[in-house]
């Protein structure tokens, strides 16, 4: 049986890749911020439209030392319906998470119940840019501004998106990305941080490099989360086929979308206005009572056809059972709905026309 797995990494030419490390055997500098990180650095920020970035060895780092890095203390409005990274670097900085529910189409934080959840520990607002679709950043933006609270966002989805014209680097006083194999833009693992101010960007050096400010100098209690100079190399060779990438997901979506828009009882993610997509996932939410079957058993019934779709996200971050008893998912009752509905079906370049219409055929065929 042949497998179809939910993702494949993406993969430059493989001399692209040798010409690119080929100067490290000269130099023998592999990571400390070297001439790689340097010129991927440059690059990501004007791909970005970010004012400063930096990179890190991971998303998750990312967000974590990010979340130090703004040196808040108190509640964090934020969404469940994420992947474990956002919530968990939240609470292992130290903050407070407080769910927010989610918009039914965009599945990103409803801005319309944010302000409910405002208290006087409130320090800021980490909202998810959730499976290419942007967040409502004028809404929220002008909530914190008028509370006088951080935005970081997780923009670990929304690589490559484009909105109003901006890139996702131009949102939030932060803005985290992934580089993880599996995204659609990619580092091996890696992960960078999009910022507005630089007095951050300085913090947040020192918190990946060991709080080191200088020679025989350490001011902040930082860790190690520095990007070596291969894995810079493979996001410079990866950078410069992105847009084919995401041209390439595009068609592969079109396939699944003839043969399944329209279809009662599937949802379906929608055109936002105002933004170029990434394609990098293609997510159908069942409703069972329209549909005829439920979410779990098409789960079952591609995995017994090797075909391996993703219930992403699910479980909500906050019914983990590290938070048993914390956080009540009943409080984000859209998000708990779209968690026991989605399906993320597999999705990446090499993914064939005949391959799609396999896939469709064995959801619409699902037993009843
Ligand atoms: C992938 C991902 C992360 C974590 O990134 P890593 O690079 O794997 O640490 C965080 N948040 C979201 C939404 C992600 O998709």
């Amino acid at each position: 049986m042949e497998v179809i797995q939910v993702t494949r990494a993406s993969m430059p030419p493989f001399e692209e890749y040798c010409e690119e490390i080929r100067e490290m055997w000269d130099s023998c500098w592999l990571t400390n911020m070297g001439i790689k990180h340097q010129q991927l650095q440059e690059k990501l920020a004007a791909y970005l439209d970010a004012p400063h970035m930096d990179l890190l060895t991971n998303g998750h780092l990312s967000l974590e030392l990010s979340l130090q890095a703004l040196e808040l203390e108190g509640e964090v409005i934020t969404t469940p319906f994420t992947f474990a990274s956002t919530t968990q670097a939240i609470v292992r900085a130290g903050l407070t998470p407080v769910f927010c529910d989610v918009d039914p189409v965009t599945l990103t934080m409803d801005p319309g119940k944010i302000e409910a959840l405002i208290t006087s520990r409130t320090c800021a607002i980490v909202p998810v840019h959730v499976y290419g679709n942007f967040c409502d950043v004028e809404a929220i933006g002008e909530i914190a501004r008028r509370y006088g609270l951080k935005v970081l966002y997780d923009a670990a989805h929304v690589f490559g998106v484009r909105y109003k014209g901006r890139g996702p680097g131009a949102y939030g006083d932060v803005a985290c990305f992934s580089f993880h194999a599996t995204k659609v833009f990619h580092t091996l693992e890696g992960g960078g941080a999009c910022f507005q101010d630089a007095a951050f960007g300085q913090k947040l050096a020192r918190m990946k490099n060991f709080g080191i400010s200088g020679p025989e100098m350490v001011t902040d209690v930082g860790g190690n989360a520095k990007l070596d100079e291969f894995r810079a190399a493979m996001g410079l060779c990866n950078l410069r086929h992105v847009e084919d990438e995401i041209a390439q997901r595009g068609r592969v979506e079109a396939y699944y979308r003839q043969r399944l828009e329209g279809i009662p009882g599937l949802g379906l993610k929608a055109d936002q206005p105002g933004l170029r997509p990434n394609h990098t996932y293609f997510p159908v939410l069942f409703e069972e009572t329209v549909f005829g079957v439920g979410r779990d058993q098409v789960w079952e019934a591609l995995a017994g056809q090797g075909v391996m779709a993703r219930k992403y996200f699910y479980p909500l971050t906050s019914a983990f059972p590290c938070y048993q008893g914390r956080f009540d998912p009943e409080n984000t009752p859209v998000a708990r709905k779209a968690s026991r509905q989605v399906l993320c079906l597999p999705l990446y370049k090499e993914l064939t026309e005949e391959a799609v219409d396999r896939i469709c055929s064995m959801i619409l065929n699902c037993p009843k």
